[in-house]
């Protein structure tokens, strides 16, 4: 595998997959992921990237809240 960012080689199952619209990104660390995705949402259109901000803000929000729930419960 070659990391998309930084040219680095490096072995399948290591480092960063992720698949987006069909494509598979691979990167060879958390880091270069991150300037990727760093780097994507400034080329994303204001109004897309604003939806998909608070959808995804919404997601991780009542991940939480249900974490936070389960653990109410077992205390
Ligand atoms: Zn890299």
């Amino acid at each position: 595998m070659e990391c998309i960012v930084c040219g680095r080689k490096f072995y399948r199952g290591q480092g960063v997959r992720i698949e987006a619209a069909g494509i598979e990104l691979v990167f060879h660390s958390k880091v270069c992921a991150l300037r990727f995705v760093r780097s994507l949402l400034e080329h994303l259109e204001p109004d897309v990237l604003k939806k998909g901000v608070n959808e995804t803000l919404t997601e991780f929000r009542e991940a939480r809240r249900k974490l936070e729930e389960s653990r109410a419960k077992t205390i």
